[in-house]
């Protein structure tokens, strides 16, 4: 599904110095390359603040806690993500309230926003699925409607840009309260371990997270909140810091392979190709974290296991929906809330999608695809 081992190859020659340099000096914890990493990539998202942290399922429970939210509030998220969303949500014991999502952008769903919110809601977290921008316009207005706060999930779409109704441009996880985002390796922009950071514009937040993130310290050895013991390492950083200059042409690539996938399969009465990728070279608002189709009357399990013969690896995501998780179930939800999503996990299936893909295998992966449907009608 993704070849980092290309990528590597070709910059090796930028990330190994940056690696050895941090060893040198054995700043391992707290090193400058953390904060000089913090400050490329706010300049970067047009943020006023970003704080590292371990991971991207950290960097959300921080956000929520840097809110205060508290046991009962109700957060409002989308049933068809991954689990780290609603995981956090449950673990500081805040209720989680999963909504369907939209059948063609596969984003939350901002009518079944509407109609789950209660008194009891505090805060909306849209995710940016598969690394196309949610409504965010429409979230905002609900948001600042009926005083909740947003908290960006941006962990599959780091380097996109927002649309604004007026024409106007913010990338994605400047927009909300705040955000968070993932670097594991497969993300957008990956480091080679696990990494995280929370995004935020709000001076008090960003001081009150950057207390959070180190064991509620705002002065050594004082502890002021309850807090967490969550950081980016240094090696992490200087990895980051010495892809973020490519960020914006792996996205390209990323963008380029959509292309010549939707191109492919144009027009297919089975096949519904992703939405979102614009006309222009410089449409950046969908970044491809994933490239999924959703099937129209094809056995979706059949192509699985058809591609996998053929060693052509694809995904499912998701292929059970959050509300019928065991960890997740709950008697308040009604199966004709999740009409799309119940549909959505038998139909999608996710093709290899990273920056490395060549023309030859996009053919190869496509007309397999193709060839497949075309015998089994
Ligand atoms: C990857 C991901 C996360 C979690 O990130 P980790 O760094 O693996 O903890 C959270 N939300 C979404 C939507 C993701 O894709």
């Amino acid at each position: 599904m993704v070849d980092l081992q290309s990528q590597y190859a070709k910059i090796k020659d930028i990330v190994d110095p940056s690696i050895q340099e941090v060893m040198d000096n054995a700043s391992f914890i707290n090193g400058p390359s953390v904060h000089e990493f913090q400050k490329n990539l706010e300049n970067y998202l047009g943020v006023k603040h970003v704080i590292p942290c371990a991971n991207g399922t950290d960097a959300l429970q921080i956000a929520m806690m840097g809110l205060g939210l508290k046991p009962g509030d109700e957060v409002i998220t989308a049933d068809f993500t991954f689990a780290a969303t609603v995981e956090v949500i449950a673990l500081l014991q805040l209720t989680p309230v999963l909504v369907d999502v939209d059948p063609v952008t596969f984003n939350i769903d901002v009518n079944a926003i509407k109609k789950a919110i209660t008194p009891k809601t505090k805060a909306i977290v849209p995710v940016h699925l598969f690394g196309l921008p949610a409504d965010m316009d429409a979230i905002m207005e609900l948001a600042k409607e009926h005083n909740l706060f947003v908290i960006e999930d941006n962990a599959q779409a780091i380097g996109a840009s927002y649309t604004h109704k007026d024409g106007t441009k913010t990338k994605t996880g400047a927009i909300g309260d705040v955000a968070s985002t993932s670097f594991f390796p497969s993300k957008n922009l990956g480091c080679y371990g696990d990494g995280g950071a929370i995004f935020t514009n709000d001076d008090d937040l960003a001081h009150t997270i950057r207390g959070i993130v180190n064991h509620g310290m705002y002065k050594r050895y004082h502890h002021d909140v309850v807090g967490v013991n969550s950081r980016l390492d240094s090696i992490q950083a200087a990895v980051l810091d010495a892809k973020l200059p490519h960020l914006d042409t792996y996205n390209k690539a990323r963008r380029t392979a959509a292309k010549k996938y939707n191109e492919a399969f144009k027009n297919h009465p089975n096949i519904v190709t992703p939405t979102g990728l614009g006309v222009n070279d410089a449409d950046d608002f969908h970044v491809f974290h994933q490239y999924t189709l959703n099937l129209k009357a094809v056995d979706r399990d059949a192509l699985v296991a058809h591609l996998q013969s053929k060693n052509i690896p694809c995904g499912v995501y998701y292929p059970i929906p959050l509300h019928r998780q065991k960890a997740y179930m709950d008697d308040r939800y009604d199966e004709a809330d999740f009409e799309v999503t119940n549909a959505l996990i038998q139909s999608v299936i996710s093709l290899p999608m990273h920056t490395e893909l060549e023309d030859e295998q996009i053919s190869y992966i496509t007309s397999t695809i193709l060839n497949f449907i075309a015998s089994h009608k």
